[in-house]
């Protein structure tokens, strides 16, 4: 694959899918680097597992060693005091009146984009890499791929410098995003995803499944390990 000579700047939160989108970007562009956010959330051991995820992946390879940069951290306290959601508080995670779950953080995914576009003006990085995405997504309506691409041009207007989101994974499953990492980096990054990324909102580290560590019962360990039957089935289907 040809390397864009361009700098991408990541959103990674430590999570399946941004690891995912971040081996995605190692493999495209000449220089990589990583922003998260921290708003208070109930899964901050997600941010706890990003550094040790960042050195694994470079340790996978000699090129992403070279092309991995700077990481960022982003402190947004104001979004949780602004949120009551069960992300940021001790509330149970269950579908609200409005069909959202109660993990939906308002404009949080917006929020992201628009801090992530002022990092990447100033980092001078015109690819913006997120994992947001319309497949299996809770319907978290800033996911959306529609609201995507108006921020993309939000922020190519508000900046008035061109900067492209991608959004590799808006249109595949989890059972796919597994198999991505596998295309991508083989066994190797397979192995690393499923052991070091963290999906689990009540931030459980305690537990290991065949598809990685969490409680096993929340929104996102379900999605995650039923993500993980399909890839595992499929894959087994493919060799017969
Ligand atoms: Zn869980």
């Amino acid at each position: 694959m040809t390397i864009a000579k361009d700098t991408a700047l990541v959103l990674f939160s430590g999570g399946q899918d941004s690891t995912v989108c971040l081996a995605w970007a190692l493999q495209r562009f000449a220089r990589v680097e990583t922003v998260a956010f921290d708003y208070g959330q109930r899964h901050v051991v997600e941010l706890d597992v990003r550094p040790r995820i960042r050195e694994q992946m470079a340790a996978l390879d000699r090129g992403w060693k070279a092309r991995l940069g700077d990481d960022h951290m982003i402190t947004l306290e104001a979004l949780a005091a602004i949120s009551e959601t069960a992300l940021t508080r001790e509330t149970a995670i269950e579908i609200a009146e409005n069909g959202l779950p109660t993990t939906f953080v308002p404009g949080r995914n917006l929020i992201f984009l628009a801090f992530a576009g002022a990092l990447a003006y100033r980092r001078g990085a015109r690819h913006i890499v997120a994992g947001m995405c319309e497949t299996d997504y809770s319907g978290y309506p800033d996911c959306r791929d529609d609201t995507i691409k108006a921020m993309q041009l939000a922020l190519t207007l508000g900046l008035d410098k061109r900067i492209t989101l991608h959004t590799p994974l808006m249109w595949i499953d989890k059972a796919e995003t597994f198999a991505l990492a596998e295309d991508i980096g083989g066994k190797p990054l397979l192995d690393l995803v499923v052991e070091d990324s963290h999906s689990c909102y009540l931030g459980k580290r305690s537990l290991r499944h065949d598809w990685g560590y969490g409680c096993g019962t929340c929104p996102a360990c379900q999605l995650r390990a039923q993500g993980f039957r399909k890839f595992m089935t499929q894959k087994k289907t493919a060799k017969r």
